[in-house]
């Protein structure tokens, strides 16, 4: 926990730290000595030796002003590293986010890195003050009241010194059992959270299928175990809260006895013995503080956990190369490419050689789950093959710098994620810099203006979430035109099969016959986009089993010529319904 906190807070803040580490130690030690001098004072006062008692007063004032004085300056200190803090790992987990491999996102990773954005504000902030000062106080403050009881009366010294390790020892268990139920009641709050927003996303499916009822859903059942996991945390918390109040007690009884025996053999005066029982008190406070901050220290621990897990998530490194033709169209070649996403068990591209010629246009097509779209989605470099290596133009693009493969690849989805914002915005994502002619252009190559004339606020149309306001076939259309306003020298497409109009299909062929000085790729479902394509692949199961020319793919009569009949037949039928209707 302390070595994430050192870590994420930046270099410059170091010096800082230091100096409010000093004020902090320094803060504990007048406040352990104010404390030890209560005992003369009270002493002074009951014996009437009223000078001696107002120069105790006196001094005790004195402590006490700089005390305040040393807390302002390091709460000062202290706000000022809790922004650094906050800064620093906002900006940590929001870097890495950007550049962590996507394998990684699990739904659970996901969950761990939406909460450790959204709970770095205020726990980071407040880290600092009402974490690191009161455990310091607790570790600090009764070793050194124990050290200034020395002078006053020895025994009593190695009883404060020997409760104190035992007073942390008992805090420090209390923690330990609390975190293993806090640790249940945390994944339990995580999978509910998740089941929660599926439950709302799928509402529609789940109506249909009446299956709303919460407690039959998914949903009913996370809901229910977390409520079992936080009735766990309570009970497990309350063994942990009767072992503090134990050595607590403990502790007082130590303190108060040998004080009481210290009188009765008459080392000590009933003066010292009763101000001594106000020291054993003050002794105690910083653990029982500690004790009440319990909580909040284990909620920090957590989200210092989870930023710790984005922050170690895996990236894919990158290299310095720039590409060997920068702006021209590249040749592609897989060798021997193998690729899996979770398990190393089931590979889904297994040893893939595969070439993708300069300028032409490559049709990849292959039954569902043969990984077409993840031949894509590692030629866009968004994965990096597991085996293998993919060249581009003679150069390996696992050694290609990051922003050069980026430019190098424009690429429409299969399911084609809008940003919120309007038609017009998201066009312009794709390549801020663009002309209005530019975006003329690509408007109508993708069929984007009939959208555009048919909305009330044309381009100026918001999208909605992810693109919700539009329908699937629309959404392919605007990401078309985002694609192809890029300039990029590489253009893939992933076909959607949900989206089979006639417009679709004109902005798909477009797409692919329009912009031929790119190297292009297409996920290809229908033989209008076929057609266009120079090569054609058939993909099974991670393999290739064919290649070659539509033409001579179809005279060799394989699965090919079997798929293009197949889409033929289906075409026709569309016809015939239609003309029925
Ligand atoms: P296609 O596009 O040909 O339908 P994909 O490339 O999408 O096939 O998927 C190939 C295989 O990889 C499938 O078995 C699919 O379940 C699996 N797969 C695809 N994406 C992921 C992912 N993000 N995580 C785990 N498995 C995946
Ligand atoms: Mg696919």
């Amino acid at each position: 926990m302390i070595k994430t906190l050192i870590s994420l807070l930046p270099e410059q803040s170091r010096p800082r730290l230091a100096r409010f580490l000093v004020l902090a130690v320094v803060s504990v030690i007048v406040r352990a000595v104010s404390v030890v001098m209560l005992v003369p004072l009270v002493s002074a006062l009951i014996d009437g030796e009223n000078s001696r008692a107002l120069a105790w007063a006196g001094a005790l004032t004195v402590a006490t002003i700089l005390g305040w004085w040393i807390d302002a300056a390091a709460s000062k200190i202290s706000y000022e590293l809790g922004f650094a803090l906050l800064n620093s790992s906002q900006h940590a987990v929001a870097e890495r986010l950007s550049q962590i491999r996507l394998t990684w996102f699990s739904a659970s990773n996901t969950a761990t890195a939406r909460q450790a954005i959204a709970a770095t504000g205020p726990d980071m902030v407040g880290v600092v003050i009402y974490l690191v000062v009161p455990v310091l106080t607790a570790m600090l403050l009764p070793v050194v009241i124990a050290v200034a009881l020395i002078p006053i009366a020895w025994p009593l010294a190695v009883v404060a010194m020997l409760g104190a390790p035992m007073l942390l020892a008992a805090l420090w268990g209390t923690g330990a059992i609390s975190q293993r139920a806090d640790h249940v009641a945390d994944e339990a709050n995580s999978a509910m959270t998740e089941r929660v927003i599926e439950f709302a996303r799928t509402q529609p499916a789940l109506r249909l299928a009446r299956r709303s009822g919460s407690e039959r859903s998914l949903a009913g059942a996370a809901v229910a175990r977390q409520h079992g996991a936080t009735l766990g945390l309570i009970l497990m918390q309350i063994p942990g809260l009767l072992l503090f109040s134990l050595a607590s007690q403990i502790a007082v009884f130590a303190l108060a006895g040998t004080t009481a025996w210290l009188t009765v053999r008459g080392d000590l005066t009933a003066a010292q013995a009763v101000a001594l029982i106000v020291v054993a008190v003050r002794y105690l406070e910083p653990f029982t503080v500690l004790g009440e901050l319990a909580g909040g220290l284990e909620t920090i621990r957590l989200t210092l956990r989870r930023i710790a897990s984005v922050l170690a998530g895996p990236t894919d490194t990158a290299g310095t190369q720039q590409p060997a033709r920068p702006g021209r169209a590249p040749r592609i070649e897989f060798e021997k490419v193998s690729f899996h996403y979770g398990d190393p068990a089931y590979p889904v591209l297994d040893e893939l050689d595969l070439v993708l010629d300069a300028g032409a246009a490559t049709a990849i097509i292959g039954p569902s789950g043969s990984g077409k779209s993840t031949v894509l989605a590692l030629v866009a470099g968004l994965h990096q093959p597991t085996g293998g290596r993919i060249v581009v133009d003679g150069v390996d693009a696992a050694q290609l710098d990051s922003a050069a493969r980026r430019a190098l690849v424009s690429m429409v989805f299969q399911q084609p994620y809008l940003m919120p914002g309007t038609i017009d915005e998201n066009i312009y994502a794709g390549h801020p810099d663009a002309s209005d002619d530019d975006v003329r252009r690509v408007t109508a190559l993708a069929r984007v203006d009939e959208i555009i004339d048919r909305l009330p606020d044309g381009a100026a149309s918001k999208v909605g979430e992810g693109g919700a306001l539009l329908s699937g076939g629309e959404r392919q259309r605007v990401s078309i035109a985002r694609a192809l306003i890029k300039p990029a020298p590489i253009l893939l497409i992933d076909e959607a099969t949900s989206a089979l109009d006639n417009e679709n299909e004109r902005a798909v062929v477009d797409a692919l016959s329009v912009d031929d000085e790119r190297t292009r790729v297409i996920v290809a479902h229908r033989r209008s986009s076929i057609r266009r394509a120079d090569r054609v692949v058939v993909l099974e199961r991670g393999k290739v089993v064919e290649s070659g020319t539509p033409e001579e793919l179809l005279a060799s009569g394989g699965r090919f010529s079997t798929f293009w009949e197949h889409r033929g037949a289906a075409a026709s039928w569309k016809i015939t319904s239609q003309l029925t209707l």
